[in-house]
């Protein structure tokens, strides 16, 4: 029996051309990836509607250093989608072994995305992938030029689409006659494709060289503070962000909450001195309801831990919390 492998991204695209596939009679097993930036919670959602076994590849340290410094250039953010498409098509081409499978799908559509999923990108992609020759577009394969897996019959190429540019029309009338539902839109689920958390990233690298994988699921939560002094403070902004964070701190954080009011955790992730953990106890004032006032109570101590001191502190002002926020313009 003809066996394909499908890169599942979690998105729509991925598991429409996995079912196409597997509407033409060829055993279908869905790929899919998890790294320090997206998860496979999306793609175990899809596949189970469409009945595809799924196997979820781990490449979190390979990719983050591709992340850092890609070949190709990141997009608007620091989504550097050329290079990791290729590397999950690479990775895939791997597996091809494992799985005695025939070829490799994927859900890219032709002009999609203005950047990474042009002809000229797609060529890229696969000719940099290393396995060229048994990659197959099913939305797109219309547009593209034959591939081996048409010419041999193993697929019929009469089946596969000539979807082609940004509207989501053709998808979503397969999606409601498939009965595809809850799915996520395009590229949601990608950390680096969003412009703040990208800021973040970028701002961490610049500052440390390095970013360890503790530090980047920090990015994910609060406002993000830094120092003169080049110290990390987080700053949450909801009871439900406060209560995630929790599962990533450790004892060496220092966390402070307002005791004189009600108001928002504050972190410091790393090391600090007296200067930073008063900047810090003044943004914890500026969060909490006595931010108008002059004095407000601040109390600190290592995560998990009793409370080692308290601080009065005048709330951090407008200019002040301008001056040290990591956003965008
Ligand atoms: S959106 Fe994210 S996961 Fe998708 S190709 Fe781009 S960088 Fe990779």
């Amino acid at each position: 029996m003809t066996r394909a492998l499908a890169m599942i991204s979690g998105g729509l695209d991925s598991i429409l051309s996995a079912k196409l596939i597997k509407d033409q009679g060829i055993e279908v097993i869905g790929i899919c990836f998890k790294s320090y930036f997206f998860d496979e919670e999306n793609a175990k959602r899809m596949t189970e509607q469409i009945g595809i076994p799924l196997e979820v590849v781990d490449f979190s340290v390979e990719h983050f250093e591709m992340v850092k410094d890609p070949k190709n250039g990141w997009g608007k953010n620091m989504n550097p989608c050329i290079d990791c498409h290729a590397m999950m098509m690479r990775y895939s081409g791997e597996l091809i072994k494992k799985f005695n499978a025939d070829f490799i799908i994927t859900g890219e559509v032709l002009n999609q995305r203005p950047m990474s999923q042009n002809r000229q990108a797609l060529n890229k992609v696969r000719k940099e992938s290393g396995f060229k020759d048994i990659i197959l577009r099913p939305l797109c394969a219309k547009n593209l030029d034959e591939t081996e897996m048409e010419k041999s019959g193993l697929v019929d190429r009469e089946k596969l689409l000539d979807i082609s540019g940004r509207s989501r029309k053709v998808q979503m009338e397969l999606a409601e006659k498939w009965g595809i539902k809850d799915y996520p839109s395009p590229a949601g689920g990608c950390r680096l494709t969003e412009p703040n958390y990208s800021l973040r990233l970028k701002e961490s690298l610049e500052r440390n060289g390095d970013v360890s994988p503790k530090e980047i699921e920090l990015l994910r939560f609060g406002r993000h503070f830094v120092s003169e002094n080049g110290c990390k403070i987080i700053a949450t902004r909801t009871k439900d962000e406060g209560d995630r964070i929790k599962n990533v701190l450790t004892k060496e954080d220092l966390v402070l909450y307002p005791t004189s009011h009600n108001g928002a955790m504050i972190v410091i992730s790393g090391k600090y001195n007296e200067e930073d953990k008063e900047l810090a106890a003044k943004i914890a004032g500026r969060y909490c309801k006595g931010k108008d006032l002059d004095e407000v109570e601040i109390s600190y101590g290592k995560f998990g831990c009793k409370f080692e001191g308290t601080l009065k502190v005048k709330p951090a002002s407008e200019d002040e919390i301008n001056k040290y926020i990591i956003q965008g313009k």
